[in-house]
């Protein structure tokens, strides 16, 4: 049962403030006083992120064939972003106010608030003044060369499909691949939102992860059906609330200039049901206007008909930024326990950041030595750290804040018996397991959370 309103325990704010200070995001230039909606990601922020782009490798590589990489130019020629419509349509209705000098999205004006008097929409305030809409562009531009007059005028990207129609002749040539066949890439785009905002949910540069699945047309609409149901089958995989993920089929007023057909995975975040995902049935709109401004033939020969034909595309495209927040909403929890307020990220384990941490009760009588060694054996197969600063019950809950599944704790029975405690993030249960057992039974916890061997 889906509802419409978010009831768990995460607001975007207490996130926010816990991704600062336990390093997992920083505001950018921070000691410049930050630049808008612009985020570092932190050490561990890194290993999250690395996680979830993993996994979605996984989905793409491992878990299924046919399906090949790419890591395209941020910067390519300028015609690109002409033949795919970006020059005349990316844009946003963009409004001012001339009163507070404040700028909405003029098709997102319900979700906005009046920055004189919050508790009405912006121009309904009694001194609000609105300019009438014009449209914005959201591309960025720069220019190639060390003189701006000169230079020829680029874009930064603003998705990274385009870098893939445009090589969609290399792999036919060179990688001798036929539809169906898929191309994968994960990279940074950019755009100059007019409203970025909610922490990571809506940001100018942010990374995506998109597959275009070239196809003969008449497969088309299966594979779009296909693609819909694992994507929306990945997030609930990794741990996703099935009552806060649905698939929304866009209306037809609703569908981009390139697309026949979308759906869009959504989120029931603190702030409403928001898009994680797009997935959508481009046709031959891609490769059809790249064929068109290039002149290059793209077509396929079909050596049954002995015809040439355009595929069709499904593009899967999500956001990493976005998802990493799903994530972290998703698992963020608090809990009483003992009297005392306990904060943690229930997140999966093939998402957590670190797998296990590896404890001394004490620094001293035995423990660090036994611990350090335990530490460099799982260092090997694992992401794992070692923590021995504070109290034990401190270190438990630095791990719970930055979502460790396992804490293995080095005590005074570890010297005389070499066993070791495991405490379970999530239902803290503490066992009590042989010092050379660890490695293979978080191996084993890892593989049976996934019903999968991932690759770490
Ligand atoms: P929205 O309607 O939220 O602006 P969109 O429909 O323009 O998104 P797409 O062009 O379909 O988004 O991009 C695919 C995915 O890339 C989105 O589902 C989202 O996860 C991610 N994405 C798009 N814009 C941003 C952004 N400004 N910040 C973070 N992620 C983004």
């Amino acid at each position: 049962m889906s509802t419409d309103v978010y009831e768990g325990p995460a607001t975007i704010e207490k996130l926010a403030a816990l991704c600062r200070r336990r390093g997992i995001v920083f505001p950018a230039s921070d000691i410049y006083g930050g630049v808008g909606s612009t985020f570092d990601y932190g050490h561990y922020g890194v290993l999250l992120k690395n996680n979830v782009k993993q996994r979605w490798l996984d989905a793409m590589l491992r878990e299924r064939d046919g399906i090949v990489l790419l890591d395209s130019a941020i910067i390519q020629h300028p015609r690109t972003w002409e033949a795919s419509g970006h020059v005349a349509g990316f844009s946003d209705p963009l409004v001012d106010c001339r009163t507070c000098k404040k700028r909405y999205r003029a098709d997102d004006l319900e979700h906005a608030r009046c920055e004189r008097k919050p508790s009405k929409l912006p121009g309904q305030g009694p001194e609000c003044d609105l300019t009438d809409a014009r449209e914005f562009n959201l591309m960025f531009k720069t220019t190639i060369g060390p003189v701006a007059e000169a230079g020829t005028e680029v874009f930064l990207r603003p998705e990274t499909a385009q870098g893939i129609f445009l090589n969609f002749r290399n792999y036919m040539n060179v990688m001798r691949r036929r539809p169906p066949f898929g191309i994968a890439q994960i990279g940074k785009s950019f755009r100059n939102e007019i409203t970025p905002g909610n922490f990571l949910f809506r940001l100018r540069e942010f990374e995506q992860m998109e597959m275009e699945y070239f196809v003969p047309p008449d497969g088309a609409q299966q594979a779009f059906e296909e693609w819909v149901e694992a994507r929306r089958d990945w997030y609930l995989r990794y741990g996703i609330e099935p009552s806060r993920l649905r698939v929304r089929p866009h209306g037809a007023d609703e569908l981009s200039h390139y697309s026949t057909q979308t759906s869009d995975v959504e989120y029931l975040f603190p702030i409403g049901w928001l898009e994680l995902e797009g997935i959508a049935h481009r046709g031959d709109f891609d490769l059809r206007q790249h064929m068109e401004h290039s002149g290059v033939d793209l077509r396929v020969f079909d050596p049954d008909t002995e015809t040439h034909y355009l595929p069709h595309v499904v593009e899967p495209a999500a956001g990493v930024d976005r998802a990493t927040l799903a994530f972290l909403v998703d698992s963020y929890d608090e809990e009483e326990v003992a009297g005392r307020q306990r904060t943690l990220l229930r997140l999966h384990p093939m998402l957590a950041p670190v797998t296990a941490a590896v404890l001394p009760l004490v620094n001293k009588d035995g423990m660090p030595e036994i611990a350090e060694r335990l530490y460099a054996e799982l260092r090997a197969a694992l992401p794992v750290e070692y923590d021995d600063s504070g109290s034990v019950g401190r270190r438990y809950r630095r791990q719970d804040e930055i979502g460790t599944p396992w804490t293995i704790t080095v005590d005074g029975q570890t010297v005389e018996d070499e066993t070791v405690t495991v405490r379970d993030r999530d239902s803290l249960t503490q066992d009590r397991v042989p010092l050379g057992g660890v490695r293979e039974l978080l191996e084993d916890r890892l593989r049976s959370s996934t019903g999968f061997s991932p690759a770490r």
